[in-house]
């Protein structure tokens, strides 16, 4: 992903309307860009700032939202990854449990 798409896919991301794979390609690019980051930060205070004019708790800390925002989709992300390595985990055992009773069966057969 470069920095343009980067950038059009703030907004999405802000308003959890990304996919798993643009997630994906858009928390890699952000790890890697400090400018798309930054871009991505600012965005977040504002629009998070704005929501909160109204909010009498002064004391709420957008930074570490912020941070907070952004470590919850590494999180998801990572729960993403490991469901789909079990996923598969799963389907190669199933595979050869297959494919085992099967020869079993057929040994069965011409015995
Ligand atoms: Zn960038």
């Amino acid at each position: 992903m470069d920095c343009l798409e980067c950038k059009k896919k703030i907004i999405p991301y802000l308003d959890y309307e990304l996919d798993d794979e643009e997630l994906n390609d858009f928390v890699n690019h952000i790890e890697s860009c400090k400018s798309c980051r930054e871009d991505l930060e600012v965005y977040y205070l504002v629009t998070e700032g704005v929501g909160l004019l109204d909010n009498k708790d002064r004391d709420y800390n957008l930074s570490k939202a912020f941070k907070n925002r952004l470590s919850d989709t590494d999180k998801y992300l990572r729960r993403l990854s490991l469901r789909r390595i079990l996923a598969y985990a799963a389907d190669t055992v199933s595979f050869w449990a297959l494919f085992v009773i099967s020869i079993m069966c057929l040994r069965m057969l011409i015995l």
